[in-house]
C-alpha cells in the first residue's frame, strides 16, 4: 500500500512531529485525527507512523515500523544562478529525479542583481525541494546549499566524476561519460557531479578553471537548451543510467 508521506520537522526514536505548513495542511485540509496512518520521513529513515495527538498547529506521530527507504542518487547538481522562476523549476524537477545535493553558484554571467539576492532565496529553494521530495515520495531531502562562488564550488569535488555541461562540446556526450563512469566503478555507483551554466553560458576563464580542476566538458546534443532544460535533462539522463 502506498501511504501518503510526510517529512518530519523533529523526531526521536519513537515519535515524530510536523509543525508549520505541513501540519496545518494535514490538520485543516486532510482533517487529521488520532489513529490515521502515514509514512513519515525522519532524517534518512522512513517509518510507518500513526497520529498520536494534535495540539494547536502541530501533529505528533508514533513511529511503528521502519519502511525500506530508497536512497537518493549519488548525484550533485552545480546550478548557476539564473532567472529565479526558472531556477525554481530546475530545483523542483531535479528533486523529483532523485538529486542528492544542489549547489547554487554565482557564475560570471549570472545577473548581478540575482547573484546579490540569491542568499535570500535559499530558504525558498529548500521549501520547494521539500515539497517536491514529499510529492514524489522521496525518503530523504536533497541538500540545498548556500549560494557560493563558482571557484570554490569547482575546487571541492575532488573524488567524484565531474561533468561540465557545455553546448560547444561536440564529441563527448553526457550519456557516454556516465556509462564510462559506471563501467569504471564496478559494483558501486559512481558519484557524479554535473555543472550547468547560466543563460549566457560559461565564460572562457570558467571553462579553463573547470578544466584545471579535472571537470570534463560534455554535450546534451547539438541543440542549445535553456539552462533549466539542460539541468533537468542532465538529471534525467544520469538517473536513467544510475537506476
Ligand atoms: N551560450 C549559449 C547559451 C547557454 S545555455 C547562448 O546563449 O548561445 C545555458 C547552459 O546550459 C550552458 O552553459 C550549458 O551548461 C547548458 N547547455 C545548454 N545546451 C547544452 C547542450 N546542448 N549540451 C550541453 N550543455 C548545454
Amino acid at each position: 500500500m502506498t501511504r501518503r508521506r510526510w517529512i518530519a520537522d523533529s523526531w526521536d526514536e519513537a515519535t515524530a512531529s510536523l509543525t508549520g505548513d505541513q501540519a496545518s495542511h494535514l490538520i485543516r485540509v486532510l482533517r487529521a485525527q488520532a489513529g490515521m496512518e502515514f509514512d513519515i520521513v525522519a532524517g534518512d529513515r522512513v517509518w510507518h507512523g500513526v497520529i498520536a495527538g494534535i495540539s494547536g498547529d502541530s501533529v505528533r506521530f508514533n513511529l511503528i515500523a521502519e519502511v525500506e527507504a530508497d536512497p537518493a542518487l549519488p548525484l550533485m547538481l552545480l546550478l548557476s544562478i539564473f532567472k529565479f522562476d526558472r531556477m525554481e523549476w530546475a530545483i523542483e524537477k531535479a528533486t523529483e529525479l532523485g538529486v542528492e545535493r544542489i549547489v547554487p553558484v554565482i557564475a560570471r554571467r549570472s545577473d548581478k542583481h540575482l547573484a546579490q539576492s540569491a542568499q535570500n532565496r535559499v530558504a525558498r529553494w529548500r521549501r520547494i525541494a521539500r515539497e517536491a521530495a514529499q510529492q514524489s515520495r522521496r525518503s530523504d531531502l536533497p541538500v540545498i546549499e548556500d549560494a557560493i562562488a563558482l571557484k570554490t564550488a569547482a575546487r571541492r569535488e575532488g573524488e567524484a566524476v565531474r561533468l561540465l555541461l557545455a553546448e560547444q562540446e561536440r564529441t563527448r556526450t553526457l550519456r557516454r561519460a556516465v556509462e564510462e563512469a559506471l563501467a569504471a566503478a564496478g559494483d558501486d555507483l559512481p558519484a557524479i557531479r554535473v555543472a550547468v551554466g547560466p543563460e549566457g553560458g560559461w565564460v572562457a576563464e570558467e571553462e579553463a578553471l573547470f578544466d584545471s580542476e579535472g571537470w570534463k566538458p560534455v554535450s546534451l546534443g547539438p541543440r542549445i537548451l535553456r539552462a533549466e532544460t539542460a539541468a533537468i535533462t542532465a538529471m534525467a539522463v544520469v538517473a536513467a543510467l544510475l537506476e
